[in-house]
């Protein structure tokens, strides 16, 4: 299980949070905002944290639960981090398949200080046995378990510290609504607009003392899939050309020729996204095609179809979802150079 405290001075949290290693774990975290101020975009979720973060400090009381959701790498766990931070409090992280059995979860949620943050991540991979025995913690800070087994178990209820629970999903869908219920704030990031992804670099070439100029931020941002993990991890590639090519500076040119060695195109897709629509159009004629069907075509995972890749393609509206499945619009044929299929001519 991760298992995570951290408290607030700044060489622990970037020690623990090294440890959540993603694809280049270590710069990644070293890119990440630390205080609310340095989080670029997202303005509808600030403007709501600005309400209701100042008035639990003034009550002195832990923040209401908090559901963050949205695709990977929009920044639910750096929101999370700078949440405990602006509050004051330990933050102890752990995710949903992590926890395997009631008890490990009686054990993190028993070692929480007044006011401290849980952190879960992918709370939508909750166990149901876990998952229920949570309720009664959000709610009414107890917990009801079950000790023993047969004729000799017993109830026995614990109480808790007041705590703050933050859970992320990138599946709102799969979320139970008793679960669901149970967060005063349920927040909604959203893809970066242009601007705040040039933002981000511009923050993290500094970081990385990397020179970039404006040309190659705005061809970078524009490739990011409006997500900062892929802008920063486009970055650091540019970065390596650049350096390998005798280059100071990330220019335009170096980026486009990075994001050709990438097989990125200049909207951002990348071989996985043409694979999944050239088979919908080639195979499933442009669909509705179910998506264990295109799963099993195109020989990627279903969870990474949907969470990974869908998203973004709905968001460029090259992809719709309908009760049959998945449709592609117009816009994919014009984008790849496809032949239109009557139905569209
Ligand atoms: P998620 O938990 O949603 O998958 P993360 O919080 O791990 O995403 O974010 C991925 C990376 O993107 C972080 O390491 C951070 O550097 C960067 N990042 C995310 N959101 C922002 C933001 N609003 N401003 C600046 N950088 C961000």
């Amino acid at each position: 299980m991760i298992d995570e405290t951290l408290s607030m001075s700044d060489e622990p949290v970037r020690a623990q949070q090294a440890q959540k290693m993603n694809d280049e774990g270590q710069t990644e975290n070293v890119l990440r905002p630390q205080r609310l101020e340095d989080y670029i975009g997202q303005d509808e979720v600030k403007r709501n944290l600005s309400v209701f973060l100042p008035a639990a400090k003034k009550r002195n009381e832990p923040m209401e639960h908090v559901l963050l959701h949205g695709s990977p790498g929009l920044g639910k766990t750096t929101l999370a981090f700078i949440l405990a931070r602006e509050m004051g409090v330990q933050i102890r992280t752990t995710s949903g398949p992590a926890i395997e059995r009631p008890g490990d979860l009686a054990a993190l949620l028993t070692n929480l200080q007044p006011n401290d943050i849980l952190f879960i991540d992918e709370i939508h991979r909750l166990r149901p046995a876990v998952e229920e025995i949570l309720y009664s913690a959000m709610e009414d800070f107890c917990l009801d378990l079950v000790v023993g087994k047969g004729p000799s178990a017993r109830s026995m209820r614990i109480s808790l510290p007041k705590f703050s629970l933050i859970g992320a999903t990138t599946k709102l869908s799969s979320i139970s609504s008793p679960l669901r219920d149970r967060f005063g704030n349920v927040l909604k990031l959203e893809f970066y607009e242009l601007v705040h992804i040039e933002e981000i670099l511009k923050r993290s070439a500094a970081i990385l003392n990397v020179k970039i100029d404006a040309t190659g931020a705005k061809r970078l941002a524009e490739s990011a899939r409006r997500t900062p993990r892929v802008a920063n991890r486009l970055l650091r590639r540019a970065r390596d050309f650049a350096h390998v090519n005798d280059g100071e500076t990330v220019t335009m040119d170096v980026v486009e020729k990075t994001l050709k060695l990438l097989g990125i195109d200049e909207l951002g897709l990348d071989a996985t996204d043409r694979k999944l629509l050239i088979t919908i159009a080639d195979k499933f004629k442009g669909g509705p095609v179910g998506l264990s069907t295109l799963s099993a075509a195109t020989q990627e995972e279903e969870e990474t179809v949907e969470d990974v890749y869908e998203p973004f393609l709905l968001q460029l509206g090259f992809l719709e979802r309908t009760p049959r499945g998945r449709l592609l619009t117009e816009k994919v044929y014009h984008h790849l150079g496809l032949k239109l299929p009557n139905s569209m001519l």
